[in-house]
């Protein structure tokens, strides 16, 4: 089968690939499918941006990304390794290579450590020495725009949330990855914090070299950072490009109702427009066919009948729709 990782492959050699990708949660009742088969590659350096709806799978796929979600089949390659097939220990090493940022930074910290403290975690686990973990402390606060000497003694509750925000990103920097899982790194964020949040981020980014997977409900956030985007309706893909063919020229309904429920002009980018009415169906029980096909404008009888495959529509742009 053709999915859309086969076709679409990023040139240089892709730093992370993802193929067929599925999660399961066990739940009362049965099982969830939070992601079903996912298939894309990122290249290094890249950004690619993960939009949806709330419910979607987004934060799901991210965590299966990095292994800290069981993996129901599928498979997940970092730079040439397989993290779905690889040792506990090997994995540890790995994971440094591989962080995370979450949306709520307060209780993403240790509420007991001082900051001077959390944001090394990582390299006194692997071992490394009390000085070289000062050093490392104070380099990545200063990189993250906070005063070592004011911040380092602080406990998580003594800081704003932009400035947790910012402990959590020195904490990811801190161990020198290769790529960053934020998921909806501002959205608990006053808007006022959000842009010095996400210009730290492209800073950092093009600092490091970084590869990045930016998690956001936010399309016009994800519009800001991202090289491609690939857009989900509860676990699947629906369409896959570089952003501004995505969001110029959307071809997936789901896509266009996306982009036309943004109220313009609007910073918060809230779904509130008509485009996109009811909710979500339950991941328990998943419309046939097309997912999306229940609050689809343009659904007919096929698209209950069978799971529309991925065609290519452009360059590196990919949509999984009949009727696109
Ligand atoms: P998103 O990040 O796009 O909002 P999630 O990945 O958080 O979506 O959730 C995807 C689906 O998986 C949702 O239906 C959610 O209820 C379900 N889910 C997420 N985490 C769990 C869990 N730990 N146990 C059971 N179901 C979960
Ligand atoms: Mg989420």
């Amino acid at each position: 089968m053709a999915g859309i990782g086969d076709a679409h492959l990023v040139d240089p050699a892709p730093l992370l690939e993802v193929r067929d990708l599925t999660v399961e949660y066990r739940v009362p009742g049965g099982r969830v499918q939070a992601v079903s088969e996912l298939s894309f590659d990122i290249g290094p350096g890249e950004t690619l941006g993960l939009v949806g709806e709330s419910g979607c799978g987004k934060s799901t796929a991210g965590r299966a990304l990095l292994r800290l979600e069981d993996i129901a089949s599928g498979a997940v390659t970092f730079d040439g390794d397989a993290l779905t097939a690889t040792s506990r220990g090997r994995l540890r090493a790995l994971r440094r290579k591989l962080q995370m940022v979450f949306q709520d930074p307060v209780s993403s910290l240790n509420p007991r450590r001082p900051v001077g403290e959390i944001v090394v975690e990582g390299l006194r686990v692997a071992g490394r020495s009390g000085e070289e973990c000062a050093r490392t402390a104070e380099r990545v606060l200063r990189e993250v725009g906070l005063d070592p000497g004011r911040f380092a003694g602080l406990r998580p509750r003594q800081l704003s949330g932009g400035q947790a925000q910012r402990v959590a990103i020195a904490r990811a920097l801190a161990v020198e990855p290769a790529l960053v899982v934020c998921d909806e790194p501002v959205s608990a964020l006053d808007v006022s914090v959000q842009a010095t949040i996400i210009n730290l981020i492209a800073e950092l980014k093009e600092r490091h070299g970084l590869t990045l997977v930016f998690i956001s409900h936010d399309l016009s956030v994800v519009r800001l950072v991202s090289d491609r985007v690939l857009v989900m309706y509860l676990g699947r893909i629906c369409e896959v490009g570089e952003v501004e063919a995505v969001f110029g020229a959307p071809r997936h309904p789901y896509t266009r109702a996306l982009l036309d429920s943004v109220p313009r002009g609007s910073a918060d980018g809230g779904f509130a427009g008509p485009a996109l009415a009811g909710d979500v169906p339950s991941p328990l029980a998943p419309p046939s066919g097309c997912r999306f096909r229940t609050r689809c404008p343009v659904a007919v009888d096929l698209c209950a009948e069978q799971v529309p495959e991925s065609r290519q529509v452009g360059d590196g742009h990919f949509v999984a729709c009949h009727r696109a």
